[in-house]
């Protein structure tokens, strides 16, 4: 690919050119949050260099990512009315804890604990899994947010250039918690029980016990359990008083869920409405529809909590610790320590080289990782999806085109 110079569309391009090139990155929006919360739109670079060299001269309190547009985002006012459209962009989700508020029993609004974390790691696999069995996509980047959520950036080629109604058709698909704060009972199941709703009760019930009945005690007292028991629909109201007086006679929250469970016979669907009312993901479909909505960029430093918004690798998910993540002061400190041995070791080297061997000194070396492999994964399936098809194009072309026309060798030199 680094022999691959696509020559320069002309501004009024109907197309955006693929493989992504550099026209694709100069169509991008970037949007900075400034001193005082003032906010710049419609950024665009001509080149990372130039975007690195503003960032420097600015420094923004906070960087978000936008669409891919019709045109060059900086000048869309040079544009006839109109014309300037957002024409791609990942489809992103943006899981936040304070979506959650009604059912943590360990923290509010902004606050997030170890407890209540594994909210997240819920939501992760949750929708992690839908969005590769269900609706067969392949890249997705999960990112920590620096603060209290988790955002993923799906990049599949055909999903992002997904209409906002598909965007918001993938989000329903992946909804079940319905309903804003005065609605009390927010999952109602009926049978037939969909296979979506199936796999995610199996995921959920992987976390339920050690989450929701030891960490969150959802049963822990009578106040805790009314809300649990308000949840019981009303054809079934009987178990609700028997239950209510037995509750006491349990010694925890595992065994008064063990005698609720009991209660449950089929075809009642109460106790998994529970664990989802608890546990299931809350999305934002707003933030997934709009195709030009802006998300904080991976990488950045959170303004309130100066961690920076680091890649989840999904290996190792259930150990990801928000609070061990690398805050832009700690990397500073090791960044300074790095350059003080740099110096001793080999003195005279030159200073971008020593710039890259740095990040690698520091605790960010393995979310680059992952970010890496996940980069590495996106361009090998770009190689092989180029050399499939034009092999196809050989294959059904090869009368018009002749053996060794034009794609073929245009396939083979990029794959070179
Ligand atoms: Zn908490």
């Amino acid at each position: 690919p680094a022999a691959f110079d696509a020559s320069p569309i002309p501004e009024d391009a109907p197309v955006l050119p693929f493989p992504p090139g550099e026209n694709y990155f100069q169509l991008r929006e970037f949007s900075f949050t400034l001193r005082d919360d003032i906010y710049v739109r419609f950024q665009s670079f001509g080149s990372p260099q130039e975007l690195e060299r503003e960032l420097q001269k600015i420094n923004p309190y906070k960087i978000d990512i936008g669409a891919v547009y019709s045109h060059r985002p900086s000048q869309h006012n040079t544009v006839h009315l109109g014309a300037f459209q957002p024409m791609e962009k990942e489809l992103v989700f943006d899981i936040d804890m304070t979506d959650y508020d009604d059912v943590r029993t360990c923290c509010s609004s902004a606050e997030i604990c170890s407890k209540c974390w594994t909210l997240m790691t819920i939501a992760v696999r949750v929708i992690d899994r839908a969005l590769v069995e269900d609706l067969g996509m392949k890249h997705r980047l999960w990112v920590y947010s620096g603060r209290r959520g988790v955002h993923c950036w799906v990049c599949d080629d055909a999903v992002r250039k997904w209409s906002p109604a598909l965007r918001a058709a993938a989000v329903e698909y992946l909804t079940l918690v319905k309903g804003g704060a005065e609605t009390v009972k927010k999952v109602n199941l009926s049978e037939p029980i969909h296979p979506f709703i199936r796999r995610s009760v199996n995921v959920v019930e992987k976390y339920f016990e050690e989450y929701a009945l030891v960490g969150q005690d959802i049963l822990g007292s009578p106040e805790r359990w009314d809300k649990v028991l308000a949840l019981i629909p009303e054809d079934i109201l009987s178990h609700r008083e028997p239950l209510q007086s037995d509750f006491p006679k349990k010694r925890d929250s595992v065994q008064r869920w063990e005698l609720l469970k009991g209660k449950m016979d089929a075809p009642c669907y109460a106790d998994w409405e529970i664990m989802l009312q608890y546990c299931f993901p809350r999305l934002d479909i707003n933030v997934s529809k709009g195709v030009g909505h802006l998300l904080k960029s991976p990488f950045s430093v959170h303004p309130k909590t100066g961690r920076i918004s680091v890649p989840l690798d999904l290996q190792r998910l259930d150990q990801f610790d928000p609070f061990a993540v690398p805050t832009i002061s700690s990397l500073c400190h090791e960044l300074d320590a790095a350059g003080d041995d740099g110096e001793q070791e080999d003195g005279g080297e030159t200073e971008p080289k020593r710039r890259v061997r740095d990040y690698k000194r520091t605790s960010l070396a393995p979310y680059v990782r992952v970010f890496e492999q996940f980069l590495e994964e996106m361009e090998r399936a770009r190689r092989g999806e180029q050399l499939r098809r034009s092999g196809k194009r050989r294959e059904e072309k090869q009368p018009a085109w002749g053996p060794g026309g034009a794609p073929w060798l245009w396939g083979a030199a990029l794959f070179l």
